[in-house]
C-alpha cells in the first residue's frame, strides 16, 4: 500500500495551540511511503520528531531517503530530534540543494553547532549520507525523481516521484515567478529579438497530469501583495498552476503562522470556489497533520 501522510504542515515556525489544532502546528515534514516497508521522507521540520516517534513503535531497522526542498529552518529544525537518527544501524541518505560555498552536509551540521546545540551531527549514530541534488531526473530505489529549482530566496528544489503509476510532486515553498515580457531586445543586437521563457508556464508542465500536488498556499491575495519575494504563493497562484496543469488532487501546504484553523478553512473554500468557477472537478484539499491519501 503506497500512500502519502503528513507530520507537518506549518510554515515558518511552529504554532502549537488550541487555535491551529485541526490543522496542525509542525513545520513540513511528509512521508512517501512506497508500500513494503519501504518510505521517502520530505524535509525535516519539526513534523519530522513525531514520525520518529511513529518509527519507535514499529521497532523495525529504518532505511531511508530524506528529500529536503532547502535548507530555512523550518525544513531541517527537526533533525536534532529524529529519535531513529541517533540509532546504530539505521541509515539515511539526505538529498538537497547546496548553496554556492557549502555544502549540504555542513549546512545540516551547522544547526547543530555547539552554542545552538548540545550535540553534533556527527554525534548521531546512524549512517549519514550525503548527496546533493540539482534540477534534473534521478532514480533512488527504482523510484523515478524529478527536481525542479522553484522562486524561493536561496537554493530551493521541488520534487516529482514515479509510484507505481502515479505521480506525487513536494513544491512546499515556492512564490509566483516574476513574468517576463513576451519579447525582449538584446541591447547588444537591437535588431534582434529575445524571447524568455514564462517559469510559471514552466511550474506547469512540471505539474501535468499529476495525481497529487502538495503546493505552497501561505498567503490570500490580498496578504501577498506585501509579501512579493519572501518565497511563498496566494492560494489563487497556485490553484490556477493546478487547473492549468489538470491535477487531479491538490493539496494546500505550508499554512501561514498567524492563520487559525477557522483562517485555514476559508481559503480552502476560497480555492475550492475558483476551481469550480473553472469548471474544474480537481479535489482540493488543505494539508493537515496525520492526514493520508492513498496511492494505490
Ligand atoms: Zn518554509
Amino acid at each position: 500500500m503506497a500512500y502519502v501522510k503528513f507530520w507537518g504542515v506549518r510554515g515558518s515556525i511552529p504554532t502549537p495551540g488550541p487555535s491551529t489544532s485541526r490543522y496542525g502546528g509542525n513545520t513540513p515534514c511528509v512521508e512517501l511511503n512506497l508500500g513494503d516497508d519501504n518510505f521517502f521522507i520530505l524535509d525535516a521540520g519539526s513534523g519530522i520528531r513525531e514520525l520518529g516517534q511513529h518509527l519507535l513503535k514499529q521497532g523495525k531497522p529504518v532505511k531511508s531517503h530524506i528529500f529536503i526542498s532547502h535548507m530555512h529552518w523550518d525544513h531541517i529544525q527537526g533533525i536534532p530530534f529524529f529519535v531513529p537518527a541517533y540509532i546504530p544501524g539505521n541509515k539515511f541518505v539526505f538529498h538537497g540543494a547546496q548553496e554556492a560555498d557549502l555544502s549540504l552536509e555542513d549546512i545540516l551540521a551547522d544547526q547543530m553547532n555547539p552554542i545552538n546545540f548540545p550535540v553534533q551531527i556527527t554525534e548521531m549514530s546512524s549512517k549519514f549520507e550525503f548527496e546533493p541534488m540539482y534540477e534534473g531526473e534521478y532514480k533512488f530505489e527504482g523510484i523515478k525523481v524529478e527536481a525542479m529549482y522553484l522562486n524561493h530566496p536561496g537554493y530551493a528544489l521541488g520534487y516529482k516521484f514515479h509510484i507505481n503509476n502515479k505521480t506525487v510532486v513536494y513544491i512546499s515553498d515556492n512564490e509566483p515567478y516574476p513574468v517576463h515580457p513576451e519579447a525582449t531586445q538584446d541591447t547588444d543586437n537591437p535588431d534582434q529579438i529575445l524571447f524568455v521563457e514564462d517559469s510559471n508556464q514552466r511550474l506547469i508542465n512540471f505539474v501535468k497530469d499529476v495525481d497529487v500536488l502538495i503546493h505552497d498556499a501561505q498567503y490570500t491575495p490580498e496578504e501577498y501583495k506585501s509579501k512579493v519575494q519572501w518565497g511563498h504563493s496566494p492560494y489563487d497562484y497556485t490553484v490556477k498552476i493546478a487547473l492549468g496543469a489538470k491535477v487531479k488532487t491538490l493539496v494546500l501546504f505550508h499554512h501561514d503562522p498567524v492563520h487559525d484553523d477557522a483562517f485555514v478553512d476559508k481559503i480552502i473554500e476560497a480555492a475550492k470556489k475558483i476551481s469550480w468557477q473553472a469548471g474544474s472537478n480537481m479535489q482540493i484539499l488543505g494539508a493537515q497533520e496525520g492526514m493520508q491519501i492513498s496511492l494505490d
